[in-house]
Order: C-alpha cells, then structure tokens, then sequence
C-alpha cells in the first residue's frame, strides 16, 4: 500500500524522493496500467510545489498539456510544441498531465519529445547539492545515509539542493540522480510545424512523429520522435534521413516501416513550412 505524503516546500519533496518516495506530477500515468509509474511505500505529490506557466524562455513543470497548447506564446514562439501538446492524448489526460510529468515519463511514444528538441529543450531540474552529484552509483548510498545537507530548506536551489540544466537528449537517454523536473528552457523559438503518425482510431501511441522547425539561418531542422531506442529525438535533415539502423523495432512496427513514416512526415512538414514562407 502506498501512503500518499505533501511536501511542505520543493527541498522537502526532494529530500523524500532522495529517501526512495516517487514523485507524482498530474498522475495521468496513473489511469492506464500501461503506463503507471510503481509507487512503491511513499507518493510525493508535486502539485504543490512546483511553477505552472511561462517564464521568460522557461516553462514551468506545473503546466499542463491543455494550457501548452492553449498558451498564445507557445503558439507564437514554439507552435510545433503547442501542436504536439495538442495531439497528445485525449482531452481529459491533457488536463492532468503536466510538462514535467511528461517529459520525466521517458515514454518511447512520447508526443512531446520531439517538438522540445527542435526548439533546443533543456530540462531543468532539482538535484541534491551533492559534491558528488554527477555519479550516480552513489545515490543509493545517499538516500539511506541521512546526510545533514539534505534536510529540508525553503527555496529553490537553497541549501542541500541545486539547480541544474540537461540537454533533453540526454536527459531522456541517459539515468538521472534522484530529482525534480522543475521547467524546460527552450533556447530557440521560430516558425514550426509538427506531423504524427498512429495506428488506429482516436487516441493512439505515435509511430513517429517529425516536429519541423525553420532554423536562425532560414534552414529546416527536423527532429523525429517516439521511433529510437530511447524517447530521446533523432535530428535529421530534409536530404539525409535517419537510417532504419538508429530506429527501433516493436511489435507496432518496423525500423524500415518507421524510416518510411518518419520520411514521408518529413516531406509533409517541410512542404507546409516552404509554403508558409513564400
Ligand atoms: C489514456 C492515456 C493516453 C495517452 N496517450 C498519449 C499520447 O497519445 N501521447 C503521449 O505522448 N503520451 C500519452 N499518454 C501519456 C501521458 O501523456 C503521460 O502519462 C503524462 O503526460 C504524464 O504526465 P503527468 O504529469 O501526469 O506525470 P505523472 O503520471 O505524474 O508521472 C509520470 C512519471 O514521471 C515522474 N514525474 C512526474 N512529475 C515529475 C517531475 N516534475 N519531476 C520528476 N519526475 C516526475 C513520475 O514519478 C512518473 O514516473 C497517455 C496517457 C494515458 C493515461
């Protein structure tokens, strides 16, 4: 049985994810057993203690996919992200499921992975303040060792923690310590586009997905999503595809059947932005 705990403060709820708690964001994992995280003894729940909405360049982890998509800066600034958000599920898990969440999820066949990356996503993230905090192999230690340094402190980044950023590549394809997804900084905005591809009716996890974004140089990045070994995005350009090798094989589909979705979405997607542009 799980015991469902509010932190009192951000520091509070890392130190209890620190100690072996899971931290729950909008819990939409939760309604699928697909998906849902194991809660194991101890639940954090995050609602209180993290920053919904947009702040300068950073999004806050607290916004929801419903408000991404609806924001009329991130139409404007990042419209493949605000489309992505908006292809994501159905309405009622949009309404729950946070950025954080999502992004945390690590998915295969997340939506919103690919449209971060095209727009230069760095996860920010709460960490322990830790001498030691880039080794991972020390976390487990350190959770049951009652270390001092991570007793509860008010504020962000204040005493036994830090803040952090990551590439979302590699924070989507690579372990991380203990931690909070506290925002995404997306580190370029522009004219974009994003493209999906899904068996079957309604609400299904993406084949791939290509987020097409024109570039400070008047080029066309292409990012394609949910088709790797990780959720991490591929980057390609419109004249050399990614090749079925660095695709991954399920039991929904093939590399070679996913190099052919992601290139033919890539077609559609730099066709409506050439279009827009002339
Ligand atoms: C019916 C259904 C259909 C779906 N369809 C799609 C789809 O079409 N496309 C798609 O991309 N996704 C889809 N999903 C997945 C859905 O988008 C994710 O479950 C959701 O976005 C997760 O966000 P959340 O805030 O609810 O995270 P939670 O469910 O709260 O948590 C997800 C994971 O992240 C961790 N976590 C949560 N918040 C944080 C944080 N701030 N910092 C660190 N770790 C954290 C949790 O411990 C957990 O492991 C679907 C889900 C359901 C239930």
């Amino acid at each position: 049985m799980t015991t469902w705990t509010t932190p009192a403060s951000i520091d509070d709820a890392l130190v209890r994810i620190v100690a072996g708690a899971t931290p729950v964001g909008g819990g939409a994992a939760l309604y699928s057993a697909a998906l849902a995280p194991l809660l194991g003894a101890v639940a954090v729940d995050l609602a209180g203690v993290l920053e919904a909405g947009i702040d300068g360049d950073t999004i806050g982890a607290k916004t929801t996919l419903e408000a991404l998509a609806a924001a009329s800066t991130v139409r404007r600034r990042w419209p493949a992200l605000a489309e992505a958000a908006e292809a994501t599920a159905n309405p009622n898990v949009r309404r729950l499921a946070t950025l954080g969440g999502t992004v945390a999820a690590r998915l295969p066949t997340s939506d919103l992975p690919a449209a971060l990356a095209a727009y230069g996503a760095q996860v920010v993230r709460l960490v322990p303040a830790a001498p030691d905090a880039a080794d991972t192999s020390n976390w487990a230690g350190l959770a049951s060792s009652g270390r001092p340094d991570l007793r509860p402190v008010a504020g962000v980044g204040g005493g036994g923690s830090r803040v952090d950023e990551v590439p979302l590549g590699r924070y989507l394809s690579e372990p991380s310590p203990p931690h909070i997804v506290v925002g995404v900084r997306l580190t370029t905005s522009g004219p974009g586009c994003y493209r999906r591809f899904a068996l079957g009716h309604g609400p299904a996890p993406a084949i791939a997905t290509v987020a097409a974004v024109r570039q400070a140089d008047g080029a066309i990045g292409l990012w394609a999503g949910a088709v790797g070994p990780t959720s991490a995005p591929l980057f390609f350009r419109p004249d050399s595809l990614p090749e079925p090798d660095q695709l991954r094989s399920d039991r929904r589909a093939s590399a070679a059947y996913r190099a052919r979705v992601v290139a033919a979405l890539a077609i559609d997607a730099t066709a409506w932005l050439s279009e827009q542009q002339s």
